[in-house]
């Protein structure tokens, strides 16, 4: 088994990373090799989410990465953010998916619309990880197409009330707060849909059963149902009819840290086969060897690739207001790279590698999830087709 402080990997970040970045990785290696490795495979085989685990990450300033010192954040930019997820999921895809969830979905749609209340209120426990938050877009009818939403929200009084079903919410039951998408006015269309910051305990809010995934086992998955369930009116997130535009901007965001996930993934891999490979090829004559080091070859090209795509694509997004291309290309390749390098990994490792608790398996297993999440990487293309498009057009 390989060492998560050490990782063979084409050097293809020098350009990119600052010293304070590197020292950031480093800081998190050695926390994660502490405290989150040696639990891991015992959360997985029992599906226990890592709860006293994220209340000591929260106490050490993880949780609320990119947020400003003011609301309890560090104040650390998008390539921090991508490098906290990737070193995680390098670690334990389950950790690396709560933690994106809870940055990317639950907390920035809070510090990039809220007003000074509602961050005071949601955000500043969030970004201390003394709360944790979740997202609510999908429903059954409406995944790829999200603006397709049936949850309502008809205000009543002081009051809006909430009527429908999100489903496969990562942090569901978890989570304290949601950001949530219903339609507030349905003549509208995609402008009729807006944005709530739901409480967990307001009532007609509550949870389906906790969903049974091929991976990512420690983390919950679930369904949110709304019947009738009272919102304040104060917590309508930003302006009404604006949520779809909030909520596609929001996933803009999080498909780089999806990308940043599957690049973690696909290091774990790369990193298992070479630790078996330097033991048993490098003692013996290479040549009788080389079909099974051009594999690897072939995966550290990979990771280099998808390293270089999603760490361009959070660089962008701390320079231009938009990187709706970028962050649609990075988790596009770097989730293909996760499928394709943990496959050829299990692969290389014959039974070892087929093992339940063997790291490769589980990265694996946990890596479908980013060709889906946030977009099916069907959609990713379309996305891409689209700006690339538009980019002709301007
Ligand atoms: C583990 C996990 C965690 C998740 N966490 C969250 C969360 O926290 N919050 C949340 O709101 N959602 C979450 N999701 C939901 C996720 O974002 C959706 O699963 C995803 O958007 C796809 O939607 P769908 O599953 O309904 O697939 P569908 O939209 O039903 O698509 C099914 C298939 O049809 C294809 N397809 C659909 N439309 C087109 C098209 N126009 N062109 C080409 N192909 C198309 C898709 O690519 C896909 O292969 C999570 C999902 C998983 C698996």
């Amino acid at each position: 088994m390989a060492s998560i402080t050490m990782s063979p990997s084409i050097p293809c970040d020098n350009h990119l990373t600052q010293e304070r970045h590197r020292a950031f990785r480093e800081k998190l290696r050695t926390f994660l090799a502490e405290h989150a490795d040696p639990i891991a495979e015992q959360h997985e085989a029992e599906t226990r989410f890592p709860r006293e685990l994220l209340q000591k990450m929260g106490r050490e300033g993880y949780l609320g990465v990119p947020f400003g010192a003011q609301y309890g954040g560090a104040g650390l930019d998008p390539l921090s953010l991508a490098i906290l997820i990737e070193e995680t999921s390098r670690c334990w895809g389950s950790l690396g998916i709560i933690l994106a969830a809870h940055i990317g979905l639950g907390s920035n749609p809070i510090a990039m619309w809220g007003n000074e209340e509602q961050k005071q209120k949601y955000l500043v426990p969030l970004a201390r990880g003394e709360r944790l938050g979740g997202y609510g877009l999908t429903e059954p009818q409406a995944g790829s197409d999200s603006g397709a939403t049936l949850t309502s929200a008809v205000l009543d009084g002081d009051h809006w009330v909430l009527n429908g079903t999100k489903c496969w919410c990562t942090n569901a039951t978890e989570a304290f707060s949601y950001v949530v998408s219903a339609v507030t006015d349905p003549d509208l269309g995609k402008s009729g849909i807006s944005a709530f910051i739901v409480e967990k305990d307001f009532p007609g809010f509550s949870f389906g059963k906790k969903e049974d995934k091929l991976g990512l086992r420690a983390s919950a998955t679930g369904t949110l149902i709304f019947d009738s369930c009272r919102v304040p009116r104060e917590n309508l997130l930003g302006e009404r009819g604006q949520g779809f535009k909030y909520f596609m901007q929001t996933l803009d965001g999080g498909r780089i840290t999806i990308g940043a996930m599957s690049l973690g993934l696909a290091q774990c891999a790369l990193d298992e086969v070479a630790a078996v490979l330097v033991k048993e090829c490098l003692t013996a004559d290479l040549f009788e060897h080389e079909l099974r080091l051009a594999p690897l070859a072939e995966m550290a090209v990979d990771v280099a690739a998808a390293r270089s795509l999603v760490y361009e694509a959070a660089i962008t997004r701390s320079l231009r207001p938009r990187w709706t291309l970028e962050g649609a290309v990075a988790k596009y390749l770097a989730s293909e790279v996760g499928m394709r390098v943990s496959s050829k990994a299990v692969e290389m490792l014959g039974e070892r590698g087929l093992m339940m608790n063997s790291r490769v398996s589980r990265a694996f297993r946990d890596a479908k999830l980013c060709t889906i999440g946030e977009g099916t990487n069907e959609i990713q293309k379309v996305v891409i087709a689209r700006e690339l498009l538009r980019t002709l057009e301007a």
